[in-house]
């Protein structure tokens, strides 16, 4: 056992025992979710192990402190060690991804998008609105120019992803707030291919003249051209977005250089930084010089005190990504989709797109005659953690689905390579051809109840805690 992990095992024994002498059923919840995630295979592919230093960055007292605004221009007194944390993140950031600008105090994504989605409001449309009508600022304006601006503001237009081609709810799904605030149209994939066709991207742009064009997704198991993105955006004059949040570490790790790299293609980029990047849970939005000034009134415009804590635990976070190790990881990420894409499709697996080339697999359940609701409990059943998603066009909807999500980003920080997940492949192969469908109480097929085959999840689990054990979570952290 080395310092770290031995320094590691006693911080968080004694952490513990402190939160039980409180709430003790915290304390034994915190350390059930450790063994869980320790014993299960994680394959959520929005999901990380970020390091204990990361982790223990979150539990101090920054947690404390209020400090809305900017570094050096804050509206409480006393910030003068959040300004040190929020400097440091957001220099961090900017090195790491080449970035003019970071702002690093959305919570989360949603947060990243809704600062991001305003500030090019603010930017391209409240600004050019208030100079010809020769005002200063908003307070300025009487009730007739507000009503009036606010309708310009209303009556903008976005064009994003669809959902079930892979894009995410706030590009312009309707039934969240980017799909009503916006006027939105969605493009798809190819439906022979399930690929991005950006010809008809660009048919839809030069048709719909969005202001935001947002590229990005959330389960698209492709690359994106992100400068052909740019030249559609251009041609329309839209404000090109791209919202990286689940491939920002094969990003900050090198994997997608030149053209798959949106920092030097987009005005905006937004990110969480808890997903391939493995820092805490957050957001952060880069941008250019032209837009940094907008970005930076997130806060008071939809945010509010930044989160010093985990904005302190983000520095932590850039500070190892920019550590060599952290493109090996990456490397390591994206070549372990491959090992997982492959081992499906050398055991007859459907995927969609035939395949993978960043950190995540979409696997088409249907072939087993499964809904994705299935295959996830199936799963589960055998220790194996997946989402259900939707696959282009899906005949069973958002919420059953047909297909299940799979990404590399958490068991390649245990270690895991090639031959682990070709193994992964394999056990999910084992455990869908032996599940089959339920029925309903009158008798029809269930989308949602299943049979699995007796011993199915025990021999699994079996061949997971062997490479498990292999391949610990936190080498060294041990409890008393
Ligand atoms: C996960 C995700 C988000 C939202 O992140 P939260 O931190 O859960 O709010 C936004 N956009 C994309 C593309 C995502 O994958």
């Amino acid at each position: 056992m080395n310092d770290v992990s031995r320094l590691t095992s006693s911080v968080y024994s004694q952490a513990l025992e402190v939160i039980a002498s409180v709430e003790p059923r915290i304390a034994e919840a915190t350390r059930a979710e450790l063994a869980d995630q320790r014993s299960s295979l994680k394959l959520i592919a929005s999901e990380n192990y970020a390091s204990p230093a990361v982790l223990m960055t979150m539990g101090t007292w920054f947690s404390d402190k209020y400090a809305e605004g900017t570094v050096g221009h804050r509206f409480y007194a006393g910030c003068q060690n959040v300004d040190t944390v929020e400097s440091l993140a957001a220099e961090h950031a900017r090195e790491l991804f080449g970035a003019e600008y970071a702002y690093v105090q959305p919570h989360s994504g949603i947060d990243a998008n809704l600062v991001a989605f305003w500030s090019i409001l603010a930017h391209r449309v409240e600004g050019p609105w208030l100079e010809r009508a020769e005002k200063k600022n908003v307070n300025e304006l009487t009730e007739e120019d507000w009503e009036a601006l606010r309708k310009e503001l209303g009556n903008q237009r976005l064009l994003g992803m669809s959902l079930d081609a892979g894009g995410h709810l706030t590009h312009g799904f309707r039934p969240n707030i980017s799909g009503k605030m916006f006027h939105q149209q969605q493009y798809g994939t190819d439906p022979a291919t399930g690929l991005l066709d950006y010809d008809a991207v660009a048919a839809k742009a030069r048709e719909f003249k969005p202001l935001v064009l947002v590229a990005g997704y959330s389960a698209y198991p492709r690359r994106v051209d992100f400068a052909k993105m740019r030249e559609i955006a251009d041609e329309v004059g839209a404000t090109l977005m791209v919202d990286m949040a689940h491939f920002a570490g094969l990003v900050a790790g090198k994997v997608f250089t030149g053209d798959e790299d949106p920092v030097p293609h987009a005005h905006i980029v937004t990110t969480t930084t808890h997903k391939s990047l493995r820092g805490p849970r957050g957001g952060m939005v880069l941008a250019t010089e032209e837009y940094a000034p907008s970005v930076d009134r997130g806060c008071p415009m939809v945010l509010g005190g930044p989160l010093s804590h985990v904005m302190a635990a983000k520095a932590v976070a850039f500070a190892e990504a920019r550590q060599e190790s952290f493109r090996t990881y990456a490397q390591q990420v994206a070549d372990n989709a491959q090992s997982l894409a492959q081992g499906f499709l050398s055991r007859g697996a459907k995927l969609v797109t035939g395949g993978t080339d960043n950190h995540l697999v979409l696997l088409d359940v249907s072939a087993y005659g499964l809904t994705g609701r299935q295959a996830e409990s199936a799963l589960l059943d055998a220790g194996v953690v997946t989402n259900r998603n939707s696959v282009p066009s899906d005949p069973n909807g958002a919420w059953y689905t047909s297909g299940v999500r799979l990404g590399t980003s958490a068991l390649t920080t245990r270690g895991f390579g090639h031959d682990e997940f070709d193994t992964v492949a394999d056990l999910i192969v084992h455990v869908l051809e032996n599940t089959q469908p339920g029925t309903t109480k009158a008798g029809g097929p269930s989308k949602a109840s299943y049979v699995l085959g007796d011993g199915v999840a025990d021999k699994v689990r079996a061949a997971s805690a062997e490479m498990l054990d292999k391949h610990p979570l936190y080498p060294g952290l041990e409890l008393s």
